[in-house]
């Protein structure tokens, strides 16, 4: 069993998010990819993010119709913020013996991956698949993190990953570049304009229909 492990904040989802965790899905032959939105991601605290239930909300009609692709609540079960760590650990603890377990992410948050609670305990816990996104180019684990840890992951060719001490591996991979953001998705719709192929129409609806992320909206 090969499960994805795809965490963000989805404020909203969109067809980046997805389209990704398709081809992710594709290229490692996993059994399904679970999107798992933070409740109060850590390194976001800086504007306000829609209500968890909204997020989750999306994100369920967002995968509507796909067997493959499945969402968890978990961080919200969880008081407090929102960690990576505590999601694995979960997951690593309640799931069946032979799982592989792999962390999804873009190129933009492994950059800023050190400012993660435990991330050096986090990188050995389970494999991780780095994505492409455009405006962040692929750079390997050097300058990424520390030469002292990187050094402990080695290149394997058969694998085309870092393998690191504890088994794990650290993958990189070129998928589709679509230059597609939720913040940009936010900006639109404060400025009345058209979402549309950005985001499912599902998704565009949803926003619509409860006038998610207006300047102004209308008093109901
Ligand atoms: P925001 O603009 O609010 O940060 P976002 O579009 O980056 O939103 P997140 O919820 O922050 O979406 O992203 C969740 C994960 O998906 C992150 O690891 C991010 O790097 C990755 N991701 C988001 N959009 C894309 C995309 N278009 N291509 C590749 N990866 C993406
Ligand atoms: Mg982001």
């Amino acid at each position: 069993m090969k499960w994805g492990l795809f965490g963000g904040t989805f404020d909203p989802i969109h067809l980046g998010h997805l389209r990704c965790a398709g081809e992710i899905l594709e290229i490692f032959n996993l059994d399904k990819v679970i999107f798992i939105p933070a409740a109060q991601p850590p390194l976001k605290n800086d504007r306000d993010i829609i209500s968890f239930y909204h997020r989750e909300q999306m994100i369920k009609l967002a995968i509507e119709g796909n067997s493959l692709f499945s969402s968890s609540d978990i961080e919200n079960q969880r008081e407090g913020r929102s960690y990576s760590i505590d999601t694995i650990k979960h997951f690593l603890n309640h799931s069946p013996e032979n799982l592989e377990l792999y962390f999804i992410l873009g190129q933009d948050a492994f950059h800023g991956i050190q400012a993660w609670k435990e991330w050096d305990k986090l990188l050995s816990l389970c494999n991780f698949i780095v994505i492409t996104r455009p405006g962040y180019e692929i750079k390997g684990l050097q300058g990424i993190i520390p030469s002292d840890l990187s050094d402990k992951f080695k290149y394997d060719k058969s694998t085309d990953g870092f393998a690191g001490p504890t088994g794990n591996t650290i993958f990189f991979r070129k998928v589709i570049y679509l230059d597609i953001s939720s913040t940009d998705i936010r900006d639109r719709v404060r400025k009345g304009k058209s979402i549309m192929y950005l985001t499912p129409d599902s998704v565009c609806e949803y926003i619509v229909s409860h006038s998610l992320y207006m300047e102004h909206p209308p008093i109901s």
